[in-house]
């Protein structure tokens, strides 16, 4: 939980301030567009003050941002009318149009400042993170960075930065023998009091340990959905690997502080929190696959996840723009446009083995090999910068919108591994 400091319960909620002229001799504070990066978390600092001065000619809102890094509001900045805030050092103050969409911030400093709204905006900068070739330690860092501001775009920092995982309170409601494997019906904490159900088979002759794989089922997929007519789940649990899947296709939050695609992210993580504590699962071999929606998943989940060694993302991958139109818009979250495209988030996989399959039946305004092939020249060049440009794959294959499952099989058993 956030520290918050007695200095913060002191500050003014008035708007006493309002109307008051900005002092000339006050030193003006940076703006920071909202498309150069988001605004950090607040840090505790002395005592100062901001006098905003809304050069624009419309209202806009202003917001605190929280020592956890969600918003506080604190009314409206009128147009041509300076507002003095009393505030602390160190302290984030977005300012957004009065619909919501955050346009920029400032942060106080120990002396009291000016922070100049401009009175033309910049039109937003889409891709302003995008990934550029440089050094190694570059690369790194990139990646380091944008998996932060992806988490907090995600509203989902806190869960991410935990330092012990929350428990996850496992219970299984049923077992199933299924020939090779056994089929568990099991429930976990996603987080405290949220729980959620899943689908675990582990292997019957078992001895050693196995790779594991996380199957992701696509739109209005369900747990089960990877299993059903002898699916690749089914197959992966034939061959020797555990395997877990989860419903992730839900288009709602369940916790209002969230956001949807954070969710879906964050059971898969729990999913793979289950498969680390398991005695049969090597924690070193574990992988994530799904086709669609699964494929876009499997995507963060490797993104975001380092425990992820091996990614197969069929039927996704593509560029922003394609998306805008003729599909749901499930994939599009505020903030994100401005920072990434699929490119970049799939960039975050490398140097681990990632494939993408694409089919050449694909429908013309869907995932179509063209598109794919464009986007993985975004993604190419972080995998040779770290070394390891053979760890990308890509499959053009004969299908539509599917798994190509020999493909899947060769590539998983190349990474993965089978039992140890
Ligand atoms: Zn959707």
């Amino acid at each position: 939980m956030a520290r918050i400091p007695s200095i913060l319960l002191s500050l003014s909620l008035s708007l006493s301030g309002q109307g008051k002229a900005a002092p000339q001799s006050l030193e003006p504070v940076p703006w920071h567009p909202l498309a150069t990066g988001l605004p950090p978390a607040t840090i505790p600092g002395p005592p100062t003050s901001l006098t905003f001065d809304n050069q624009t000619t419309r209202t806009l809102k202003l917001f605190w941002v929280k020592y956890n890094g969600t918003l506080k509001a604190y009314g409206l900045l009128q147009a041509g009318a300076p507002r003095e805030q009393q505030t602390t050092a160190n302290s984030c103050w977005m300012v957004a149009e009065t619909s919501g969409k955050p346009l920029g911030y400032f942060q106080a400093t120990p002396r009291p400042g000016r922070a100049i709204v401009p009175a033309r905006l910049p039109v937003p900068v889409l891709r302003s993170r995008k990934y550029t070739p440089g050094t190694r330690q570059e690369a790194i860092l990139w990646q380091k960075n944008m998996r932060g501001s992806l988490a907090r775009l995600m509203k989902m920092e806190d869960l991410v930065a935990q330092d012990t995982p929350l428990p996850l309170n496992p219970t299984t409601s049923s077992s199933e023998d299924r020939g090779k494997f056994i089929l568990h019906e099991m429930e976990i904490d996603s987080t405290p009091g949220n729980r959620i159900k899943l689908v675990l088979t582990v292997p019957k002759a078992v001895t050693g340990t196995c790779p594991a794989v996380v199957a992701i089922a696509g739109h209005s997929g369900t747990r089960h959905s990877c299993y059903q007519d002898r699916g690749f789940a089914t197959l992966l649990a034939e061959k020797g690997y555990v395997t877990i899947s989860t419903r992730i296709s839900q288009h709602s939050v369940r916790e209002q502080q969230r956001t949807m695609m954070g969710e879906r992210l964050w059971d898969l993580m729990r999913c793979v929190d289950l498969l680390a504590s398991r005695r049969e699962v090597d924690p070193a071999r574990i992988g994530c696959a799904g086709n669609s929606l699964g494929g876009e998943m499997a995507m963060w989940l490797a993104a975001m996840d380092e425990r992820i060694a091996a990614t197969m993302s069929a039927g996704f991958l593509t560029r922003m723009d394609q998306l805008e139109e003729n599909h749901c818009r499930c994939w599009k979250f505020p903030g994100l446009r401005e920072l990434v495209e699929f490119s970049d988030i799939y960039a975050l996989t490398a140097p681990r083995p990632l494939m993408c399959q694409n089919g050449l039946q694909e429908r013309p305004t869907w995932f179509t090999v063209p598109l794919a092939r464009e986007a993985l020249a975004g993604i190419r060049p972080i995998y040779e910068v770290l070394g390891a440009p053979e760890n990308l794959e890509f499959v053009a294959h004969e299908g539509g919108h599917v798994i190509q499952i020999p493909s899947l099989l060769a590539f998983l058993g190349k990474h993965l591994g089978p039992e140890q």
